[in-house]
């Protein structure tokens, strides 16, 4: 038996999925939240039964330990050398890396040198890393990067107009994230169209808490809303977005803020809940907007508009729209957000919306759109675990 764990570790949290290699039968999936605390929780996911427990874990080597163990306890996997491969989302792989790669000495000096464009998330994807590697004697590594997909863009699409030696010098520059996303979503797209993904032109709406939309032409992204940084593009739950770069010393004269604390304003205290003033979570301000509270519904709007804005500009990019798809936890779940951002459009893209189905749907991979549309619309669940395991089998020869 070949077996392919998926890995997304973060600085507190260690999610996995155990997949058997031949077919991507999940055998197992689970996550360790609070990595570092007294009452870390470890969950574990086997046939649609769940175990959790709440235990000391203190670093990462326990989370691996407790994840392994989990594994052997309640799935079906009996001895943990069957596991082959692992595959290590990563996710900052800055223009070194446009796809995933087995890992060796360069590549973890690549992603140590890169922890300066993502010093939140590589370091931590490292310590995962290191974890399994030390835990899982016969098994080979992959790294999988949230940024590869987007690296087809074009310079015309990913400089800023910043002089060219910051470029250079620097390496600024649009990156895009959840790449790995729009990539599965991509592949399903064709898939559900029946057509070959080179013939597929596909604007991804990927809006979870952060939240992107690329356009992809046939396959390969033209564009995408994230920018150096996460903070970019549309209005996400906390986050800002796009704003003109002068607002930002202009606030820092007026409030006496810190460039550090400031940027909490941009990361933490902006966006949906930013402009609320509820919540950062979509369900609440859905509630909030159905009760009629003016902000709610001022910030249901300007989420709606945001998006709409970027799939306008893709639109033209892209010629012509095979599909707009909805992904990630509001992308598949919120059917307000859905309806909005499909009304500001139809016009113009020629989509019939089926406004019943979509107020009925959640979390189900399903076409929204009707008979006659130019433009179809779906949602589809996203799926990076299995993405990394498919690079992991192809990489690896599994
Ligand atoms: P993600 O980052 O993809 O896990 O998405 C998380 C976000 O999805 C949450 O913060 C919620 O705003 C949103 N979400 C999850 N479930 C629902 C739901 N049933 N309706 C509306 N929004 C939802």
């Amino acid at each position: 038996m070949s077996l392919i764990l998926a890995v997304n570790a973060g600085s507190s949290s260690l999610k996995y999925q155990l997949y058997e290699a031949n077919d991507f039968t999940v055998l197992a999936s689970g996550q360790i939240e609070r990595i570092g605390k007294e009452d870390a929780i470890a969950s574990i996911k086997v046939d649609g039964n769940k175990e959790k427990k709440v235990i000391p874990i203190l670093d990462h080597t326990r989370a691996v330990e407790v994840a392994l163990s989990d594994i052997l306890e309640f799935s079906s996997v009996k001895n943990l050398d069957d596991i082959k491969g692992v595959g290590h989302r990563v996710v900052h792989g800055g223009e070194a890396f446009d796809n995933s790669v087995i890992v060796d000495d360069a590549a973890i000096a690549k992603v140590e040198e890169l922890s300066s464009l993502a010093p939140l998330h590589n370091p931590a994807n490292l310590i995962g890393y290191h974890a399994f590697k030390d835990a899982l004697k016969e098994a080979n590594h992959t790294f999988v990067f949230d940024t590869a997909f987007h690296q087809t863009m074009e310079p015309k699409a990913f400089l800023y107009a910043l002089p060219y030696k910051y470029y250079e010098d620097y390496q600024v520059r649009k990156y895009g994230m959840h790449g790995t996303s729009h990539k599965y979503i991509a592949k399903r797209t064709a898939e559900l169209l029946d057509k070959p993904i080179e013939d597929v032109n596909t604007i991804v709406c990927h809006l979870g808490n952060g939240a992107s939309l690329a356009a992809i032409k046939g396959g390969k992204v033209i564009d995408t809303s994230m920018g150096f940084t996460p903070l970019a593009g549309v209005m996400m739950g906390t986050r800002t977005g796009d704003v003109d770069p002068a607002v930002f010393p202009y606030l820092l004269e007026k409030t006496g803020l810190s460039v550090d604390e400031q940027m909490h304003v941009y990361n933490y205290e902006s966006g949906m809940l930013g402009i609320s003033g509820i919540s950062n979570d979509a369900r609440e301000i859905e509630e909030a907007t159905a009760e009629g509270n003016e902000r709610a519904i001022l910030t249901s709007e300007m989420y709606a508009y945001k998006i709409a804005n970027y799939i306008g500009t893709y639109f033209v990019h892209l010629g012509h729209v095979d599909a707009i798809v909805f992904t990630a936890g509001i992308g598949e779940n919120d059917t307000g957000v859905r309806a909005r951002v499909i009304d500001s459009v139809s016009e113009a893209l020629h989509i019939n919306f089926n406004h019943e189905l979509n107020s009925k749907v959640r979390g189900v991979e399903v076409e929204l759109s009707e008979e006659g549309s130019t433009t179809k619309v779906f949602i589809i669940p996203t799926d990076e675990e299995l993405m990394i395991a498919e690079d992991t089998k192809k990489l690896l020869g599994l």
